[in-house]
């Protein structure tokens, strides 16, 4: 049995559990728009350890997705340190950055971002294209992920032929398939209705159960409760960190929710 699990676990995630996976350390980052400069994070210090699922909450223009574009090597902050599994992130040049991106970090966004004329298994097997498999191996990585998210019978069809739900799957399923050691999700409900988004947390809590890491950003108290440990951000600093208690269930919540039928 335990050793099920385990391999549960490799296969959404290079991690194991416990290990730190970040830290941050005295982070600020300023905008500079020329005449003005935007002091968007006010020194932020954060840990977050293997298997966590953090949701990370505040009003907007708090800073939210400023972090999270540092913690997903998108951006750099103006001073501070940020380690990644115990790499110094901000000693990296832009190539090893699009490397580390492409290998410890899954992005899921709130506008799905696939590629439009571009099938489901396509779209993820798209970032696999860096790891220099031969192209069956690839297809069964993008194929299992995508079986993962509960969308194995709809490999074939295009974005503009699935819900704004399927699609969000397909999104999770490209920033799983190559196995990240931390999930990025920045509001990615903030496009999905009530169910729709109950759903996607049912997954989300379903991968954090196998092992998986995962960093949420929204600003809707609702869905930030679905997660482990809630982080709140005003005026650029962390104003808040406590765990959830007597967090739902997503899967048992769809169970009281009414489908929706056509
Ligand atoms: P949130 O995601 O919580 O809404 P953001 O991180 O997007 O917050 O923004 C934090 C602050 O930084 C805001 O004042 C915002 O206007 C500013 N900001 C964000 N991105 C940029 C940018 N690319 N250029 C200039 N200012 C920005
Ligand atoms: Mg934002």
């Amino acid at each position: 049995m335990a050793s099920m699990v385990q391999a549960e676990v490799r296969e959404v995630s290079s991690r194991s559990e416990g290990d730190l996976l970040i830290r941050v350390e005295d982070v600020h980052k300023y905008y500079d728009l020329g005449e003005t400069k935007v002091h968007a994070l006010r020194g932020v210090d954060l840990e977050i350890g293997g298997g966590e699922f953090v949701a990370i909450m505040g009003a907007s223009g708090s800073g939210k997705s400023t972090f999270m574009n540092l913690l997903g090597c998108l951006d750099k902050p103006t001073s501070g340190r940020y380690f990644l599994e115990g790499t110094d992130v901000a000693g990296l040049d832009k190539k090893e950055l699009a490397a580390i991106r492409n290998r410890k970090l899954g992005f899921v966004f709130q506008g799905f971002n696939l590629l439009a004329r571009t099938t489901a298994l396509e779209n993820v097997e798209l970032p696999t294209l860096y790891a220099q498999l031969p192209k069956p191996e690839r297809l069964e990585l993008a194929q299992r992920a995508l079986e993962m998210v509960g969308l194995g019978e709809r490999m074939g069809h295009f974005p503009s032929q699935l819900s704004g739900g399927q699609q969000q799957r397909v999104a999770i399923a490209r920033a799983l398939v190559n196995r990240p050691s931390i999930l990025l999700a920045d509001e990615p409900t903030g496009n999905l209705d009530s169910r729709t988004s109950v759903e996607i947390l049912d997954i989300f809590q379903d991968l954090n159960d196998q092992g998986l890491t995962i960093a949420l950003v929204t600003h809707e108290p609702d869905i930030a409760h679905y997660a482990r440990r809630v982080i709140v951000f005003r005026d650029g600093k962390i104003r808040r960190d406590e765990p959830v208690l007597d967090r739902p269930r997503a899967a048992e919540v769809l169970r009281t929710l009414p489908t929706l039928e056509d």
